[in-house]
């Protein structure tokens, strides 16, 4: 009798899809490691742990070895990148491998990145390298300890190879799980070409898998835009409370089941600063941390125009009309889905549990004047929030030693006590206003440069040590224990002042 595969596949995208993807084989390798093995997900999502974990994982997750059941294939998608339309980009490194029902009854992809060139490659040599491929891992992994729908990595696979960049740099492939690879992108893709069938056929597809009670009702497809842009705004205000630079929203970049994707340039911030930008390519500031919710919007119009011939019941002038009218009406709805979703999540970082209609216009401003205050003496927007829950009991000194004027903190100080003192301090469930600040306001955050002391550490000296061990500080962000405390600390500010991602 023979062992049962190591993935349970079972692959819509491939049976369902045809045309809309190339079939493509992982490239093979000189010597595949496993330097990062997900054992967690690896059993969420039902695999043979045993198997995995060890050389024949290697072999699997580095692309030598194609797993029983798997069935290769690069997805096509378009994009605006930087605002510019690209009508083909598609999986260029990427190659999803298949789809695996996890614990929970979710479908999830499983798909390599780096495992060599496909018919999208264009200009690029389809690889990878170890220190960006780990980057996803501490980024995602702590992006999921913080509770924000992410893609994540299963694995990473050294390849034993040199990948030529500006510097040669040692080879790596990354599994990745996300809850589907489809994109804003996608649908780009197919409504460019004006491919009717196939745009059609794409939305039918994505509406089973991502929002199966609306298959088969009447408005269906301005309903999806109005879920995605529900789920992006949740999302969006998510990253912003907690100090989350994407980096690179282009529209190929967003997902549509609400997941973060694709960690490249992305970054935390320190100091608070809307203007903040890390990314080297970023010039304009476009993808400034400030201007996330405005992109995310840029971008679901992008999908709602996507989605317009599907959305008209006909193509006549008034057909076409009516529908632009409802795709506009979720796009204008955005900012206020995602003001009320960021007015939530800041009530909850405050300490606050009361959330009527007549508080929203006061705790608004309770929270615009303490990122107010936050800016203006260069606070670190990590250790301020966390400081606060200190002073919820009483203990104010820290908060006010991260201030370089103090005494501009105190009427602020006021307000929000007063605000405090308005309802009750305990949970239902007991749970006092300090403990439950703690629980929303991380210590640990992926700081940038303990993020590029783990890479080089890995990337040059072949030294696991220090990714090994801020992933185990980045996996309870919450706590703040003595192990975890070297990694709530700032940077040096000058070290803040000059870092750049690529
Ligand atoms: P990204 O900016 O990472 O979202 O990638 C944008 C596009 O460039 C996608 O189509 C990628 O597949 C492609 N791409 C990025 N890096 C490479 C590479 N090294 N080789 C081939 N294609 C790549
Ligand atoms: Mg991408
Ligand atoms: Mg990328």
């Amino acid at each position: 009798m023979s062992a049962p595969p190591a993935f349970p596949f079972d692959n819509t995208y491939a049976r369902d899809l045809p045309g809309f993807y190339v079939r493509c084989q992982p490239a093979t390798v000189a010597s595949p490691r496993l330097l990062f093995f997900n054992r967690e997900l690896a059993q969420e999502l039902k695999l043979d742990c045993a198997a995995l974990d060890g050389p024949q994982g290697a072999g699997v997750f580095a692309g030598n070895t194609v797993p029983e059941g798997a069935d290769p294939l690069a997805q096509a998608y378009a994009g605006h990148q930087f605002g510019g339309f690209s009508p083909q980009l598609g999986d260029g490194r990427a190659l999803l491998l298949g789809e695996v029902i996890d614990r929970r009854g979710q479908r999830r992809d499983i798909a390599l990145k780096g495992s060599g060139r496909t018919p999208f490659s264009r200009g690029g040599d389809g690889k990878a390298a170890v220190g960006p491929m780990l980057r996803e891992v501490l980024i995602g992994e702590a992006m999921h300890a913080l509770g924000i729908p992410t893609t994540r990595a299963l694995a990473v696979a050294a390849t034993g190879e040199t990948v030529e960049r500006e510097l040669p740099l040692p080879g790596a492939v990354l599994t990745r799980v996300a809850a589907s690879h489809l994109r804003v992108g996608t649908f780009e893709f197919f409504a460019a070409r004006d491919d009717l069938e196939r745009l059609r056929q794409l939305a039918d597809y994505t509406i089973a898998r991502h929002d199966p009670d609306l298959v088969g009702t009447p408005d269906r497809y301005v309903a999806l835009l109005r879920r995605v842009a529900e789920r992006q705004a949740a999302l969006v205000a998510q990253w912003m409370n907690i100090g989350f630079i994407h980096g690179v929203m282009n529209t190929d970049n967003m997902t549509i089941s609400g997941e973060t994707i694709d960690y490249g340039p992305c970054a935390f911030i320190e100091a608070y600063d809307p203007q903040a930008v890390f990314s080297s390519i970023d010039h304009g500031g476009r993808y400034a941390y400030g201007n996330q919710p405005l992109i995310a919007r840029w971008n679901l119009a992008r999908l709602g125009e996507a989605l317009l011939p599907l959305i008209a019941e006909d193509m006549t002038e008034a057909g076409i009309e009516k529908a632009l009218g409802q795709a506009t009406e979720v796009i204008d709805a955005f900012p206020d889905w995602y003001a009320r979703a960021l007015l939530a999540g800041q009530r909850a970082k405050l300490g606050l549990q009361r959330a009527t209609a007549d508080d929203d216009p006061a705790d608004t401003a309770l929270a615009e004047d303490w990122l107010a205050l936050l800016h203006a003496q260069a606070v670190d927007f990590t250790l301020g929030w966390r400081r606060l829950a200190d002073a919820a009991e009483g203990d104010e000194a820290a908060l006010r030693g991260l201030f370089q004027a103090p005494q501009a903190l105190e009427p602020w100080l006021g307000r929000w006590r007063e605000r405090c003192a308005s309802e009750d301090a305990a949970a239902p469930d007991g749970t006092g206003r300090a403990a439950r600040m703690r629980r929303v306001n991380p210590w640990v955050i992926p700081r940038n440069h303990r993020v590029e002391e783990a890479l080089a550490a890995a990337t040059h000296d072949d030294d696991l040590g220090p990714f090994q061990q801020l992933l185990a500080a980045l996996r309870r962000p919450y706590e703040e224990t003595p192990e975890n405390t070297p990694y709530a600390e700032p940077a040096p500010s000058d070290v803040t002042a000059c870092y750049q991602t690529f």
